[in-house]
């Protein structure tokens, strides 16, 4: 078995333990003498597989009961239309832009009604978070939308905006289950699975039950109001049934590992040792503001990018993979996700550091 250390952004590397099982499950699950995948989403087998995924979950954070999981489709990006057709009332929602995510969804919520950008930090490519603590939040605002970690940029909210009241909602698609969070501070907390839960094609979605309400915008699909999924436990149709299988191996294996206290320890020990390496070499550096650093996405550049593509391509040969950072910024991006080992960033550095000597 020849693995590697694939640091992408997304689809990322899952941890081997669930593959594994997966791979045991895979022509017999569990003696029913077929593959999740062959399996009807209305079974009993299946029902077990849901309800088990959602409970883990509701254990892993700590998920108060006023509070739905749902699981939805159309990827992290289809959210984006979503949380205005459900949640703008007043056709009113304030944007808190930090990068291509955030901006994406600020321009869908424009589609529904009077979406307001009320602090970007685009002036410095997205390479910092700006001060959120008394934002010009409109009165009649429904919602304020943030993204909490910015894959491409890499930079995170480490204290959460000053919403005045108003309901948070949150795409926490490439931090969530990363570290402990209070979900009673959102709303509605959106994850695409790809980044660190899963396979594509899961989004999860976890929302204030108050919040799931029929009054939606006029012409919303039925497949993209939260109470079609809230009222058929994310069984109205066919779901991404697979996907929540693996989904729900990953809530175990965080549940095996300690919870997510642990992963933050483990998460910030990994991240510690590739940051402390950029602040130290003459070679590489980071591209955003320390205070504002992910411990999930990394990106750093050389000066040269010449020197950029080469890193890149030796560091694949060296089992080191996917290290090009997003096609819109070049440079590096090290995804150091849930299942990324220490060892990975451990051989990471280490690559780095002797590449440095011998490019130097
Ligand atoms: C990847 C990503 C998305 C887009 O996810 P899709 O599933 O491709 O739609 C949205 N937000 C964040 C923070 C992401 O990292």
């Amino acid at each position: 078995m020849a693995r590697v250390y694939n640091f992408s952004a997304g689809p990322a590397v899952l941890p081997e333990e669930v593959l594994q099982e997966a791979a045991d499950e895979m022509m017999d699950y569990r003696g029913c003498g077929l593959s999740v995948m062959e399996m009807s989403h209305r079974s009993k087998t299946f029902d077990d597989i849901i309800n088990t995924a959602k409970q883990d979950l509701k254990d892993l954070m700590n998920i108060p009961d006023d509070y739905e999981i749902l699981f939805v489709q159309g990827g992290a990006s289809q959210q984006f239309a979503a949380v205005p057709m459900n949640l703008m009332r007043n056709r009113v929602a304030d944007y808190i832009v930090t990068g291509q995510w955030a901006k994406k969804a600020y321009q869908e919520g424009q589609i529904y009604g009077d979406a307001y950008k009320i602090a970007s930090s685009e002036d410095k490519t997205f390479s910092y978070i700006p001060d959120c603590s008394d934002l010009p939040i409109h009165d009649n605002a429904d919602y304020v939308y943030i993204c909490e970690n910015n894959t491409i940029y890499g930079t995170k909210f480490w204290k959460l905006p000053n919403t005045k009241g108003k309901i948070l909602v949150s795409d926490m698609s490439s931090c969530f289950l990363s570290q402990p969070v209070d979900v009673t501070n959102y709303g509605l907390i959106i994850a695409g699975a790809q980044k660190n839960i899963g396979p594509a094609g899961v989004v999860v979605v976890i929302i204030r039950k108050d919040l799931i309400r029929d009054d939606v915008l006029p012409c919303t699909p039925t497949m993209l109001k939260y109470k079609t999924h809230a009222d058929n436990n994310s069984l109205y149709n066919t779901p991404p049934a697979y996907g929540i299988y693996i989904c729900g191996k990953v809530f175990k294996w965080l549940k095996d590992m300690g919870g997510l206290t642990v992963m933050q320890e483990r998460n910030e020990k990994k991240a510690k040792l590739l940051y402390d390496y950029l602040d130290k070499s003459k070679m590489f550096r980071g591209t955003v503001v320390k205070e504002d650093r992910s411990i999930m996405n990394v990106p750093f550049v050389t000066d040269s990018d010449e020197l950029n593509k080469k890193f890149i391509a030796e560091a694949a040969q060296n089992g080191l993979v996917q290290l090009s950072g997003h096609r819109t910024v070049g440079g590096m991006r090290a995804s150091i996700y849930n299942a990324m080992p220490y060892a990975g960033v451990e051989k990471l550095v280490k690559f780095m550091s002797d590449f440095e000597k011998e490019n130097a």
